[in-house]
């Protein structure tokens, strides 16, 4: 791996300098392992010839066999096209094509037989077919069984680089000896047990597939492979770390959490809160250093499993401190932390940006003295000044706002490593989980307290505006406030503000009796505040606003969402905009507005928000429809996630194998220093050292 990675693509026969360059520059293949990692992303069939006259409606791209018999130019300038006719004695078809219609019409003769390759699009009844692959008819050389396409970007395609002059590169690339010796990067043992198809056979066949069972053989070795790896290098990391980091000892249960649990509870806890309270205890008294994320869906009840995390650790003579993104949710766990810790005497302080230096000050003294026991606060916390005199347990909340490296330095508060418990309302699906947080044991909460309804999603279309309106009108009767949400983005920002404010306006003629207020993320922070304060204290009925109400904000007498322009939003956006409404007893409704023409995609998103009010389940529906790599969270997890050929919403059962496979490997040679062993550790180094990979460095 480390040769290929070592011999610049420039000097692969067919390259060159000037296609190097634009190798590296659109699809950042720099060197001969580059391309041979660059893999075709769909495979078509071209065993077969198509007759034109079988063509019968939707058709995928066929292959076709005759003759042009005219060719004619239309257009000048930037819109001159090519029109050719073909037939092949069955019927004539349509090709065109835009682009390098002069250099193309020269290339092509009539009476000359050729093999056209394309997707023919049907069109008045006639199918014509843009851009074919062309070939000379050669009886010796028809190109047969699966073959390869790769991505390629418009500059590529525009230089005349196509997917066959890729697939040409990688073929000669196959063909030389480094490449046919390749040794494998797994051990023998592993191939065997998995029935793993050898590497250098899975690489020429995943681009040069004999057919369709070999393609998925080695589709399936590299997948595995690729996720085997990033599991070997995560569970090593974990397991260097829990060698390291010794735990604090929570021994004891003692006054506080016994207190607080027999006299002070306002609700039993629900089962799964139990449950993961249960969890967190045997991870305290381990002597190890919890890292545990805990999920639950918004409303699901994580604060108080949080506040009697850090009672147990108060019962153990230790501080604890919650971290919260903003200020607003700073604060509002600061109010509901302060009314439990109150009833049993705990003392608790709120740090944030706007905190004054006096309070400042004060707060500092009393926390390393130890007087002070729960600090709660945003960003601030991690500040060197704040020096605690012996935390024992780091709350983190809404863990996607903060990076590996940020909880890396809550750890530093204490010569032994504080207890850390994440918490996050973004339903991360397990394989992400696994994959993304592999270095947090994972818990959740998949039980809502009791009482609560199920919120009703209706999906409604642009014109049926005044039949909302209507039912909205009797919600407001009933006494119940409403949310008006409008998208707002940046790209489009000025229409989006005008949509805004043209639809509060239209909102006050409708409802004149009802005090209607208006919230968007531009306005100034005091303006805002009054704005939505209003809408809290239950003063305004109905908040016009933008995602601005996204977190933060908790009014259970809500209990009406409409979302204007729903299409435009992403899943996971609109089951947290959703998760505002339905905090109260009543019976609550989310109204996705929408236009009527919808993309299949967007149908789609809209339909998973009607049929489910599981956060999971919408969670793994966002990543099959965008890929993870768009997920909240995983941008900051310093986890490479652009995988080559696996996809983690799709081959979960492949990295749960990888994963076994990983730990058992470690269970045996936790240095990796067998043979074995070494060959492991050298292709992890090659693949996630940067230093050693020092093509990716240019
Ligand atoms: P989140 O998980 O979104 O942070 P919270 O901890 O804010 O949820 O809890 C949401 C609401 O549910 C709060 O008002 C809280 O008091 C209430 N709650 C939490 N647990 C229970 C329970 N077991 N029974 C009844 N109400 C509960
Ligand atoms: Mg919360």
């Amino acid at each position: 791996m480390n040769n290929l990675a070592k011999l610049d693509i420039k000097y692969l026969r067919g390259v060159g300098p000037k296609r190097s360059e634009l190798l590296a520059k659109e699809l950042d293949i720099h060197t001969y392992y580059d391309l041979l990692y660059y893999f075709p992303f769909r495979y078509v069939d071209r065993s077969t010839i198509h007759r034109i006259a079988d063509l019968e409606g939707d058709v995928p791209y066929v292959q076709l066999r005759g003759r042009f018999i005219s060719f004619a130019t239309q257009g000048e300038g930037a819109r001159r096209r090519l029109n050719a006719l073909f037939t092949d004695g069955t019927g004539t078809i349509e090709v065109v094509w835009f682009n390098r219609v002069k250099s193309i019409q020269e290339s092509l003769h009539t009476g000359v037989e050729y093999v056209i390759f394309g997707k023919p699009q049907l069109f008045r009844n006639h199918y014509s077919i843009a851009h074919p692959e062309v070939d000379t008819y050669n009886p010796q050389a028809v190109p047969t069984g699966l073959q390869g396409v790769y991505n390629l970007t418009e500059k590529l395609r525009n230089r005349s680089f196509t997917s066959r002059a890729i697939a040409k590169l990688v073929a000669s690339l196959l063909e030389l000896p480094v490449v046919k010796r390749l040794p494998d990067t797994l051990p023998q043992w592993l191939l065997q047990k998995r029935r793993l198809m050898p590497l250098a056979d899975a690489l020429t066949n995943i681009h040069l597939p004999s057919d369709v069972r070999t393609l998925q053989q080695a589709q399936f070795r590299l997948k595995y492979e690729e996720l085997f790896f990033l599991q070997l290098n995560i569970l090593r990391y974990v397991k260097n770390r829990n060698a390291k980091l010794p735990g604090l000892i929570f021994k004891h249960v003692g006054d506080y959490f016994n207190g607080f649990y027999k006299n002070h509870m306002e609700f039993p806890l629900t089962g799964a809160q139990k449950r993961v309270i249960r969890v967190i205890r045997q991870d305290l008294g381990s002597g190890k250093q919890m890292n545990r994320l805990l999920q639950g869906d918004v409303g699901s009840g994580k604060t108080i499993v949080a506040f009697m995390t850090m009672l147990l650790a108060l019962d153990n003579g230790f501080q604890a401190c919650i971290m919260a993104p903003t200020e607003i949710l700073a604060t509002q766990h600061y109010e509901t932390i302060r009314a439990m810790a109150e009833r049993i005497g705990v003392s608790v302080a709120l740090l944030t940006g706007s905190t004054r230096k006096k309070l400042r000050d004060e707060i500092h003294t009393r926390l390393e003295s130890g007087e002070l026991q729960i600090l709660i606060g945003t960003h601030a916390l991690i500040e060197e000044k704040v020096r605690f005199s012996n935390l024992g347990l780091a709350v983190i909340d809404e863990q996607h706002r903060f990076g590996v490296a940020q909880r890396a330095r809550l750890w530093r508060k204490n010569t032994i490593a504080p207890h850390v418990l994440v918490m996050t309302a973004t339903p991360i699906p397990r394989t992400l989980a696994m994959t993304v947080y592999g270095d947090l044991d994972v818990s959740v909460i998949d039980e809502l307290p009791p009482g609560r309804k199920p919120v009703t999603t209706l999906l409604r279309y642009e014109d049926q505006h005044e039949q909302v309106y209507r039912f909205v009108g009797q919600e407001l009767r009933k006494g119940r406030q409403i949310y008006i949400v409008y998208p707002l983005i940046e790209e489009s920002e000025k229409s989006d503000l005008k949509a805004l404010e043209e639809g509060y306006e239209l909102i006050r003629e409708t409802f004149p009796h009802y005090k209607v207020c208006y919230v968007h993320g531009r306005m100034k922070p005091a303006e805002k505040d009054y704005q939505m304060g209003q809408f809290v204290r239950g003063e305004a009925h109905i908040l016009v606003a933008t995602t601005v109400i996204e977190v933060g904000v908790n009014v259970p007498n809500a209990s009406v969402m409409v979302i204007e322009n729903a299409e435009r939003f992403g899943l996971s956006q609109l089951h947290q905009l959703r998760g505002r409404v339905g905090r109260g007893s009543d019976q609550s409704y989310c109204i996705l507005m929408s236009k009527y023409q919808l993309a299949r995609d967007t149908r789609h998103r809209l339909e998973v928000m009607t049929q489910t009010n599981d956060g999971f389940v919408v969670a793994e529906e966002d990543m099959r429809l965008r890929g993870p790599g768009d997920l909240e969270g995983t941008q900051q997890s310093g986890i490479p996630l652009n995988l080559r050929i696996a996809s983690l919403a799709q081959d979960g059962q492949i990295l749960q194998l990888a994963r076994d496979d990983a730990e058992e490997v470690l269970n045996a040679d936790p240095e990796l220093s067998t043979s074995d062993g070494l060959l492991l550790d050298r292709q992890m180094r090659f693949l996630f050292d940067k230093h050693e990979n020092w093509s990716r460095i240019s």
